[in-house]
């Protein structure tokens, strides 16, 4: 481990548990900290932090006093909570250093990383990379939303494997050493303003993957994305482009029908399986990145011929009376929603709506024009449905959750059309998770057999 005596006898602050805050809590525990751990959720029900107690961690349930502060070193907070938490601007304006558990992972980590950033695309770009890396036998492990947390991956990590990581917005803005041999980040539009404030913002945290690297390390960038381009830019790493519009003599692009790397043909375009020019951005980020860490071109063909993409991404759930169903929801923005309908040319009946980040639906009009109808849920139903009349839908339904949408969509459809969740908003409204919302659609689908 790199710098696992630096946590001996230091006073680390863990702020939020969850799966992230508790495995950071045992592994700086393990090193030799004094740990407190401080979560919002009461005692009594707070099984996580009264798992922490048994092994000796102390901990502090349901307020976040200010006393906690005293004599911490380090903050290691959730990625979610936001830094205007009164805990966290205490802590800044001591100067106190706030990290997230990514850094941590990488502070102790014998293996190198490959972290991966972006609005959309970061799950499927994180697997295509770990599987492509699997198939060339270069031991890679993943970490990230997907698997296990990457301060425990990297607490067994060996020099000789490599650490395939997504990463968010939220885990970037806490970094300070951090630094991947290979970032990309795949594009950058609007999201998580209620957290980040300006788009700006935004594009600074996720800019912050490249803000270690050197003239040794690369830079994995959309060259279709103009900001990107811009913010990557402004650092050391080495720029690797990809772009699946322009034909490119250095990094993947397509040329005559084939995915290319460096001007060298891997594949052809019609050979990959997983659907949507979105998707193909994706196999290009990943191409790239794997071809720099020596990939073989038939693993890659391999992976592409098979993989058929990941859960809750357009995935298809079944037929049922002639109508098919598509559970998209980790489509949690506008973008990743006009992404999703942009891939059928069926009549179709979106389920959308959730929590509420205080942005407008207008740019979803434009790819509502020919849905046949569209089914409201969440906090955002009433925005949606006016973006729904201004496309002008005739049908418009609004009911209570994902549950109610299902037969509410099955009622409105015929034999030949595409029943697609697609939510455009995050689910927290609802549920704590965009996997749990998907399975309810999921399970409903079922009930309708
Ligand atoms: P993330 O992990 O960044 O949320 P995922 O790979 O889980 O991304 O994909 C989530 C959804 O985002 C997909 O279902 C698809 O609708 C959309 N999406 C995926 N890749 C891209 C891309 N490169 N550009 C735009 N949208 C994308």
């Amino acid at each position: 481990m790199k710098t696992a005596n630096s946590y001996q006898n230091k006073n680390v602050l863990i702020l939020g548990l969850a799966k992230s805050g508790s495995a950071a809590a045992k592994l700086v525990h393990e090193l030799g900290a004094n740990v407190i751990v401080n979560d919002q959720k009461p005692y009594e029900e707070n099984e996580a932090a009264r798992e922490l107690e048994k092994i000796g961690i102390k901990v502090v349930c349901g307020s976040h006093p200010l006393e906690l502060l005293e004599g911490i070193h380090v903050i290691i907070k959730n990625p979610g909570i936001p830094y205007s938490n009164p805990l966290l601007a205490a802590a800044a304006k001591r100067g106190l250093p706030i990290i997230t558990e990514v850094e941590l992972a990488y502070q102790i980590s014998k293996a190198p990383f490959i972290g991966i950033t972006g609005s959309n695309g970061k799950t499927t770009t994180t697997t295509l990379v770990f599987k492509m890396l699997e198939e060339s036998r270069k031991n890679p492990l993943i970490a990230g939303n997907i698997g296990t947390v990457a301060c425990e991956v990297a607490q067994s990590a060996e020099a000789d494997q490599v650490i395939v990581t997504e990463l968010s917005s939220f885990q970037l803005m806490g970094i300070e050493s951090f630094r991947p041999k290979i970032a990309a980040l795949l594009n950058l539009f609007e999201a998580h303003l209620d957290y980040h404030g300006t788009k700006e913002e935004y594009a600074k945290a996720k800019a912050n993957i490249f803000k270690n690297q050197t003239e040794d390390d690369y830079a994995v960038v959309n060259a279709d994305d103009e900001l990107v381009m811009k913010l990557a830019g402004q650092y050391k790493g080495k720029l690797i482009p990809f772009s699946s519009t322009k034909q490119l003599s250095a990094g993947a692009c397509v040329k005559n029908n084939h995915v290319c790397f460096n001007d060298e043909p891997i594949m052809k375009v019609e050979e990959i399986v997983l659907p949507g020019k979105h998707n193909l951005e994706n196999i290009l980020a990943a191409i790239a990145i794997v071809k720099l860490y020596g990939a073989s071109n038939e693993a890659i063909h391999k992976v592409l011929t098979t993989f058929t993409g990941v859960k809750h991404r357009v995935q298809f759930v079944g037929e049922v009376n002639g109508r098919k169903f598509y559970n998209d929801s980790k489509a949690t923005n506008i973008l990743a929603t006009k992404v999703a309908l942009s891939a059928f040319s069926q009549p179709l009946i979106l389920l959308a709506g959730g929590l509420d980040r205080g942005n407008e639906f207008d740019d979803l009009i434009s790819s509502l024009k020919g849905v046949k109808a569209v089914i409201t849920f969440g906090q955002t139903a009433e925005k949606i449905e006016r973006a729904a009349r201004e496309a002008g839908i005739q049908f418009v339904k609004r009911v209570d959750n994902v549950e109610q949408a299902v037969p509410a969509a099955h009622e409105l459809s015929k034999a030949g059309d595409v029943i697609l969740l697609s939510p455009a908003c995050a689910s927290w409204d609802q549920f704590k998770t965009f996997e749990e919302r998907g399975d309810m659609f999921i399970q409903a689908v079922h009930k309708l057999k």
